[in-house]
């Protein structure tokens, strides 16, 4: 694996770290969202295109890879999050 890169929970693509919204179960078992990357703990990373994640509620992979439940609202706030992150790449990129 390339050093740096991270595997999509959700379309398994290998991609930079800094392309990815890390989600991290802290040691009381709750899982945030983790904007800077520096919350301590068991991480997972879902990348910026996968901002459509209707899909992956069905399956439940937040769930699935952090070991523990997640409300689905949850979901709905990463969605929005992911969203958020893929505009600011775009006008970043489009300068
Ligand atoms: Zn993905």
């Amino acid at each position: 694996m390339l050093k740096g890169y991270r595997k999509c929970i959700c379309c398994g693509s290998f991609l930079p770290k800094e392309q990815m919204l890390r989600l991290a179960r802290t040691k009381a078992g709750e899982v945030l969202i983790d904007i800077n990357n520096k919350i301590y703990g068991r991480g997972s990373y879902i990348c910026f295109s996968c901002n459509d994640i209707s899909k992956f509620k069905k399956r439940n992979v937040i769930s699935k890879s952090l070991k523990t439940n997640v409300d689905i609202k949850f979901y709905n706030e990463i969605e929005e999050c992911l969203k958020n992150l893929s505009i600011k790449i775009k006008e970043v990129s489009a300068d």
